[in-house]
């Protein structure tokens, strides 16, 4: 069925499917893959500050900016320093994630004139310019909800770039999940992956599951997504991330996604969206991953051989040979791709520079 002629109704269906019809749509999303491998970026996650203007329900990576452990900014030299390191062990994509505008707290700002510069953006930048320049990796940046001439100027320096859109539901702007984050608005994160789309950015986003949405909104958000693919077609994958407690989060005791949830969202998620990858972090999903691929799921994500997960510091990223294990376990084959899909390899999609630095890495999507 041609995923564009999907309602909400035919979605919310098939999400509340019982029984037998859960191996049907199991099925048919696993048919929908294109290929029986599935794909990894080796990548460095650059957590550039702890500090973000949001507070969201669910989160253990943002820090008190005025707590005397936290990061407030990580200086140039630390962070070349970590990306040789990550290029020794193979490592080829450098992500760069962390609080969003940060700049806003006046001890980010401070630590930014410091080093000559007047915003994030404009930090994250020539950061994204040194990697270019003194590393071996490819720069993919995760700087929250910014506007397109900021987006505009990233697009330069990165392979690809990403925001998720976690949920289109402006319900949860009222509850525990996002009450306390403006940068949640789910007009604004639209507007980002838009202008994303616009300026032809090969894109990665996704939903996070359980964190309060209805099953109707669910449905809402996948379209939404659809809509704005076929708009612009820039977006390379979709992470379907399943919500998980953690103590001392203030969501600590709301319930996470049942795996029959996650299974069928991920299965919806790839027969609404041949066309784009679907991934499930394994380190959130270790006793589950593999089913997953059977539902359709055909890419790992980032998984790092040296840094931890930031965001999710609970959740030890699986070696890769244990990735590779699994994943052949369940008959596939693991493969790994560059930060940029080889779909949007262009000069459609990519500057010249980040074209030039694919070229010079001589690497066999
Ligand atoms: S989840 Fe992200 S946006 Fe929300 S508070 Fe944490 S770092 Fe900020």
């Amino acid at each position: 069925m041609n995923p564009q002629k999907f309602s909400k109704m035919d979605i919310v269906s098939l999400l509340n499917a019982k029984k037998s019809k859960i191996l049907d749509l199991m099925m048919s999303a696993y048919k929908q893959r294109e290929h029986q491998h599935v794909t990894f970026s080796k990548n460095v996650f650059i957590p550039l500050t702890e500090v973000c203007r949001n507070e969201c329900g669910y989160c253990t990576f943002r820090k008190d900016p005025l707590h005397p452990e936290t990061c407030i900014l990580m200086e140039p030299s630390a962070i070349i320093s970590d990306l040789k390191k990550a290029g020794k062990y193979g490592c080829k994509e450098a992500l760069f994630t962390f609080g969003e505008r940060a700049d806003e707290t006046p001890q980010v700002k401070s630590a930014l004139e410091e080093l000559g510069f007047e915003s994030m953006i404009e930090y994250l930048h020539h950061i994204c310019q040194e990697t270019l320049d003194k590393t071996s990796l490819l720069p993919h940046s995760n700087p929250g909800t910014i506007n397109f001439k900021e987006m505009k100027m990233l697009k330069a320096v990165n392979a690809s770039m990403g925001l998720m859109l976690e949920s289109t539901s402006h319900r949860l702007m009222k509850m525990e999940a996002h009450a306390k984050s403006p940068g949640k608005n789910p007009w604004l994160r639209i507007q980002t992956i838009e202008n994303a789309g616009k300026l032809k950015i090969p894109f990665t986003t996704g939903l996070l599951i359980g964190i309060g949405e209805s099953i109707e909104e669910r449905a809402e958000s996948l379209l939404e997504l659809r809509r704005i693919q076929d708009k612009y077609g820039h977006i390379q994958e979709i992470i379907i991330q399943n919500f998980r407690t953690k103590a001392g989060i203030p969501m600590e005791q709301h319930p996470e996604p049942s795996l029959l949830e996650m299974i069928k969202m991920v299965s919806v998620a790839k027969i609404l969206f041949p066309d784009v990858s679907i991934q499930v972090p394994p380190n959130l999903n270790r006793e589950n991953a593999q089913i997953f691929l059977m539902a359709g799921a055909d890419d790992w994500g980032g998984v790092s051989p040296l840094s931890k997960d930031y965001v999710n510091p609970e959740a030890p990223w699986p070696e890769i040979e244990e990735l590779e294990t699994l994943t052949q376990d369940a008959g596939f084959r693991i493969k790994e791709r560059l930060a940029v899909y080889p779909e949007y390899t262009s000069k459609e999609f990519l500057s010249q520079i980040i074209l030039d630095k694919i070229e010079d890495m001589k690497f066999k999507q």
